[in-house]
This record gives structure tokens, sequence and C-alpha cells, in this order.
């Protein structure tokens, strides 16, 4: 029987088996695969795919209609709209990308083009002063305080644990440099937030050691379509989650399409945003239960357009503009030198100002904006559509932000409970972002076959 029939067949006894009582003296039921991983991002398929290697059964239960979470590219609008730069250092995902021959272009040196900026409605080509250019603040101040010395010491610094705009006032920036830095800062409120996640951040960056930057070319979904394909059994889509059952036998996992699975183990790389939505019976400990419920996560919404004119041609000022607007930053995110794919990339709480509005409202709301802050761009861009990280219903956040105190969850968060173990960018020692992913699953690769 060909393994997609079958675990067809199986969802569907376990429908049946679904009015039995879990804890039964019956022989344990049998199992459709050794380990469920439950999602088909980065790292539910890297996971999936280190398990195909060691020659162990798995089964990955994705809740949306396709693969990739977090890296998306999204085909009504043609554009990526999740993680999509990797750095040459990237150890585990850049063995994927040469494993797989993914086409990857180099985008360093475009990304370092220039950023005009736009304050109290005036546009200015360049910012006289570097040190007090409203895009750079936070780095500037940031850059005043010691570093870390080393990648996994930023959840056992609990001395470091403190509002980030308590350390970037006290390195000299005023209030309404605050006001400023929180705009393009890639946090909910810098007023809110550790200061741990910028020192994650800056202690990845130089760990790392990557010095160039790399897309993918086409889109992320080749690269993940490549390594959904080398996997032997198919990943499940449509298999949103909402019960975990965890007993002496292992696990059952309920779908909300009526399915059930058995396995030993269950990896969850959900995250812990829609996690705290599935009913579960496991045994976490205290920590592992603060985290679930209440782990912050950064909302993003950005804003996809296209211009029918190169209109930066005409008024020659930089195609990026950093704004003091509900626009925040508009930037240009394409992977080639020729084209610009322009967004506007608005972050934490500047989100709220877009949610309240219909889609049309904010179409129109951007355009006229942008408009206003660049007058030869009337006429010459349209609006292709929006992706709201914050409100999209299987991540409900673009990454894992710690607040003040949750970094001291981390440890106890990541262990594994009863027959329940964690990967995802969340649950990652050392790095952020796709790297994070991978790394968090070859943690886990490893408690499953020790
Ligand atoms: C806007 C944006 C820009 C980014 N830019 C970069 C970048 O440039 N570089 C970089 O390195 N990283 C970047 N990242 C981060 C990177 O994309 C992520 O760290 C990585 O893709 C996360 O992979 P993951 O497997 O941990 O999580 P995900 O990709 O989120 O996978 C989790 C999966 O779980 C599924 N799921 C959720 N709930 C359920 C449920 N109840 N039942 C079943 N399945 C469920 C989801 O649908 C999802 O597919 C960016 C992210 C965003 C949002």
């Amino acid at each position: 029987m060909k393994r997609r029939i079958f675990i067809q067949k199986s969802g569907a006894a376990g429908l049946a088996l679904s009015v039995m009582p879990i804890a039964c003296t019956e022989p344990a039921p049998k199992l459709d695969a050794e380990v469920l991983i439950l999602g088909g991002g980065l790292s539910g398929l890297y996971l999936a795919y280190l398990l195909d290697k060691a020659g162990k059964d798995y089964l990955v239960l994705e809740g949306s209609n396709r693969i990739g979470g977090r890296m998306f590219s999204r085909e009504d609008i043609g554009r990526e709209v999740g993680g999509r730069g990797i750095g040459d250092k990237y150890t585990e995902v850049m063995k994927l990308v040469k494993e797989f021959n993914t086409e990857m272009i180099d985008i360093t040196d475009y990304m370092r083009s220039p950023t005009a900026i736009y304050v109290e409605g005036k546009l200015h080509a360049k910012w006289p002063d570097p040190a007090t250019n409203p895009a750079y603040l936070q780095f500037t101040a940031f850059g005043k305080s010691p570093q870390l010395t080393a990648l996994n010491q930023w959840y056992q610094k609990p001395e470091l644990d403190e509002k980030y705009s308590e350390l970037l006032k006290r390195n000299g920036l005023t209030e309404a440099q605050i006001d400023l830095a929180n705009i393009s800062a890639n946090y909910n409120d810098i007023r809110e937030t550790s200061a741990i996640n910028a020192y994650h951040s800056s202690a990845f960056r130089k760990f790392n050691g990557s010095e160039r930057v790399l897309n993918f070319k086409g889109g992320s979904k080749h690269f993940i379509k490549a390594i959904a394909d080398s996997l032997k059994n198919p990943v499940l889509t449509n298999k949103m989650v909402n019960t975990i059952e965890d007993n002496e036998n292992g696990v059952v996992v309920s779908c909300i399409d009526g399915s059930k699975y058995r396995a030993k183990k269950v990896v969850s790389t959900m995250p812990f945003t829609t996690l705290r939505d599935v009913k579960m019976n496991t045994s976490f400990n205290s920590n592992q239960k603060k985290a679930i419920q209440k782990l912050d996560y950064t909302d993003i919404t950005q804003i996809h357009l296209q211009h029918t004119e190169p209109f930066w041609e005409q008024d020659e000022m930089p195609v990026d503009i950093w704004t003091d607007t509900p626009l925040e930053r508009i930037m240009n995110m394409s992977s080639s030198p020729t084209e610009k794919e322009l967004a506007c990339w608005v972050n934490g709480i500047g989100t709220a100002f877009f949610d309240k509005m219909s889609e049309k409202e904010v179409a129109e709301y951007t355009i006229k904006k942008i408009n206003e802050i660049r007058p030869s761009s009337v006429g010459k861009i349209e609006y292709l559509g929006q992706q709201n990280w914050g409100k999209y219903p299987f991540n409900k956040g673009a990454y894992v932000e710690f607040g003040v105190g949750q970094a001291a969850w981390f440890e106890d968060m990541i262990k594994p409970a009863g027959n329940m173990h964690f990967a995802g960018e969340h649950a990652a020692r050392e790095s952020r972002g796709m790297e994070a992913a991978a790394e968090s699953a070859n943690r886990v690769f490893k408690e499953l076959i020790s």
C-alpha cells in the first residue's frame, strides 16, 4: 500500500477510535508513525529530512494548505512575504542549499543602497548628521553597551534583561529619539520589549560571521519544495492540530478535520502563539507553561506595491525611504539590481493603524501617502496586497520577541515534556531566523535519536 493511502486510511481509523478512552487496557492501537512533526515550515521539514536520513519513521502535519510556514512566496501577488535573506555562514541552512543545489542570488551590495529620510513632512535625500539619523539611532545607541562574548549568553544574563528603551536612554537617546527609534526597530514596542533581543541579534551577527546576504532565486518556494520533495513521506496539509493527548503509550494528535494520528513522540514546531490554542494534557514545567501562554511575537504588516514607471529616476531620490508616518519604511524588497519591488514595512504597535482599515482603505491610504511624500510617484504605483503576520492565523506574529522577564523561561521552555519535544525558530539557543529554525530541528533530532 502506498504511504499516502495508508495515512488516509489510518486517519479514518483514528476517527472511529476517537470514541474510545485513551488510557485503556486494550492492546495499544497501531501507530501512524514513530514521530509526529507538527508544522511544515523550515524546522519541521528539516527535522523530517534528518529523520529520513536516519531511517526513522515520521509524519508531518501542517495546518495550512501549503508548506513553508514563514517562508512564503505568495503566488497571488508574486511576492516573497516572509523569510528570504540568509547569511553565507548560516551553517545548517547552507547545508541544505548545497544538498539541493538551490540557486542563490547575492544581494549584499545593493542592500547597502542609501535610504532617504522623511520627517515632519520633509523629504531628505541624505540625513546631514549620521549620529542623529533616525534610521540608525537605535544601533548607534545600543552599540555603546558592552556586547556579549558568546552566542548563547543572551538568556543566561538576567542583569541585561530590562526594557530596551531604558538601555537606549542610558546610552544617550532622548524621549523624542526613542519615539523615532521605535518606528523602525524590529520589535512591537521598544518601551516594553527586553534589551535581551538586541543583545541576541547583535551576538548572532557577530559570531555567525556572515559577510554576504543571499536570496533564493525565484523565491523561497523552490528551496522549500526541494526539501519536501526529497522526503519519503508526503507532508499532510490542512491538518490544523487542536488536541494533543500524551499518555503512557505515546501521543494522539487530533486535527480540526476530525482526523487523529498516533505516535510514540510528537515534535511541535508551531509558534507558541498557535500552540497556546491547542488542548493538551502534557505535564509542562512551570516556565514552559508560562512561555506557551505568554511568549511575545512581533507583529509585522507589509503593504506590497508595484510601480508602472521608475519614479525615482525623475526626482533622483533613493528608492528606500524611512518615514515618521504610519507607513514607517518604504523599501525596495527585490532580489535583483534591476527590479524594484516596493513594500511598506510596518512593525509592532504601528500595525494597529492598518488593522482598523478595510483592504481598500489600506490601499487608498498607502498610495495617497506615498504620493504626498514623493510627488514623482503620482500615477506610477499600484497596490498589490498586504501581508499581516500578526493576524495570519497560522503564526499570529512574525518572530519571537522576548518581553522583560521572558528570557528566563528559555532553557526550561525548550526541554522535552512527556513525549513532546520543541523545535522552531523560537527554540534555538544560538541562531536567529531561518538558521534558528534549522538549529532547533537539529537539536530535536539529537534528542530523538539519543
Ligand atoms: C516577514 C518576515 C521576514 C523574515 N525575514 C527573515 C530573513 O530575512 N532571514 C531569516 O533568516 N529569517 C527571516 N524570517 C524568519 C524565518 O522566516 C523564520 O524564522 C522561519 O521560517 C521559521 O521556521 P519555523 O519552522 O520555525 O516556523 P514556521 O515557518 O512558522 O513553521 C511552523 C508551521 O506550523 C504550522 N502551524 C501553526 N499552527 C498549526 C497547527 N495548529 N496545526 C498544524 N500546523 C500548524 C504553520 O502553518 C507553519 O507552517 C522572517 C520572517 C518573517 C515573518
